[in-house]
């Protein structure tokens, strides 16, 4: 099936373009080899617990937390604190943009027999709607960015919401790559395997006083909450260092890599003008051709880190995949769900310019020669 070889001299350096996991850079690997003696030793000691700590202060500089955010962790990656959320957070009934797979998870995690029904705006794949106050709803919640569609969605406190009412953001493929004011979000969750090129299973959340408040407050009601789910034992965790149950030492230790390069980079403010250049490559390339286009009709709604484009039906987009991954350039298939004669990159702070590139010119080589 993919008997076409692409030319050396077109090939990406590195080929990984996944949406998650991504690249792992060798400076992270070198990383990880230069503290292996931590990996092996207890969680509940010092030398991890610093490591620990290391990650929550970089973190809540590189977001430029205000006075009063915690950085908060646990165990399971950004799904188990959809749960989290609806456990731990939401006091009544909860408001949700959705536009995309993910969205619609965090909905159905909402959608429990201690909670009202959600509300909840939903669009069509490749389209964002608008999420407007609504009385007695005391979250609202929406992706920054939607990972199965490429769709990004600005981050600001809804106008006339209920006084208390917390905004909730799933950063999971955002974070670190789109910029944002931290003071418009009470929760801006995400997982590290994105942006931050690190390996899944954990979640890292950035809480604003109101959320930790509502945390304790929520806890202090006869509500029946899990361990893994509570977000106060999080947040006690948290302040000591710690999790609540064991985390992957090769994660933290990965992560932490990322993000003092990510900082060395000059930040959140630098690392997003990266990707918005990184994706303009391939919005601009798609532009240039008749038979590739946009996924997302609207340019200002279009990703910086995920990058959707259609083909025409001229291209059979799956065939176009499999040559590529037999390159060696994987993981640019489309979000399976979406069904979609499509490709998917992501183009997230550790994937540099010059791969995208060269993937545009792997691509284009392939277009042409099919
Ligand atoms: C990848 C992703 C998730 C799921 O993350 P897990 O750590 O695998 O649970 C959730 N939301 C968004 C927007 C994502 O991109």
């Amino acid at each position: 099936m993919a008997d076409l070889t692409i030319p050396q001299d077109l090939l990406p350096q590195d080929g990984r373009f996944g949406a998650g996991p991504s690249r792992v850079s060798s400076q992270q690997l070198d990383h990880l080899i230069r503290n292996a003696s931590l990996l092996g030793t207890s969680h509940r000691q010092a030398p991890v617990k610093e490591l620990v700590g290391r990650i929550q202060g970089a973190l809540a500089a590189y977001f430029r937390l205000p006075e009063g955010y915690e950085v908060v962790l646990g165990n399971g990656g950004s799904t188990a604190f959809w749960d989290v959320a609806a456990v731990s957070l939401a006091k009544n009934r909860s408001a949700h943009l959705s536009f995309g797979e993910f969205g619609a998870k965090c909905v159905k995690a909402h959608t429990t027999p201690w909670l009202e029904a959600p509300h909840v705006v939903t669009s069509e794949p490749g389209t964002r709607g608008v999420l407007e106050a609504v009385e007695g709803v005391d979250l609202y919640a929406w992706p920054h960015n939607e990972t199965s569609t490429g769709v990004m969605a600005p981050v600001h406190r809804i106008a006339g919401a209920d006084s208390g009412a917390l905004m909730m953001v799933d950063a999971t493929s955002a974070a670190g790559g789109l910029d944002f004011e931290a003071s418009e979000v009470d929760v801006y969750y995400f997982a590290p395997q994105k942006n931050f090129a690190s390996d899944g299973g954990l979640w890292f959340a950035l809480l604003s006083p109101a959320a930790i408040e509502r945390a304790f407050e929520v806890t202090a009601t006869d509500r029946y909450i899990p361990d893994f789910l509570s977000l106060t034992q999080a947040i006690e965790n948290s302040r000591l260092n710690q999790t609540l149950n064991t985390p992957a030492l090769t994660t933290l230790l990965l992560m932490e890599s990322q993000l003092e390069w990510m900082m060395s980079l000059g930040g959140l403010s630098a690392a997003a003008t990266h990707t918005q250049e990184s994706s303009a490559l391939l919005y601009d390339w798609a532009e240039s051709r008749s038979d590739v286009s946009a996924f997302v009709a609207d340019p200002a709604h279009r990703s910086h880190v995920v990058v959707t484009l259609d083909m025409d039906d001229s291209i059979d987009a799956s065939r176009v995949t499999s040559v590529l991954r037999a390159n060696g350039i994987v993981d640019t298939e489309p979000y399976r769900k979406l069904g979609r004669n499509q490709i998917r990159i992501a183009t997230f702070v550790g994937v540099p310019h010059s791969d995208v590139e060269k993937l545009i010119a792997s691509l284009d080589y392939v277009l042409e020669n099919l």
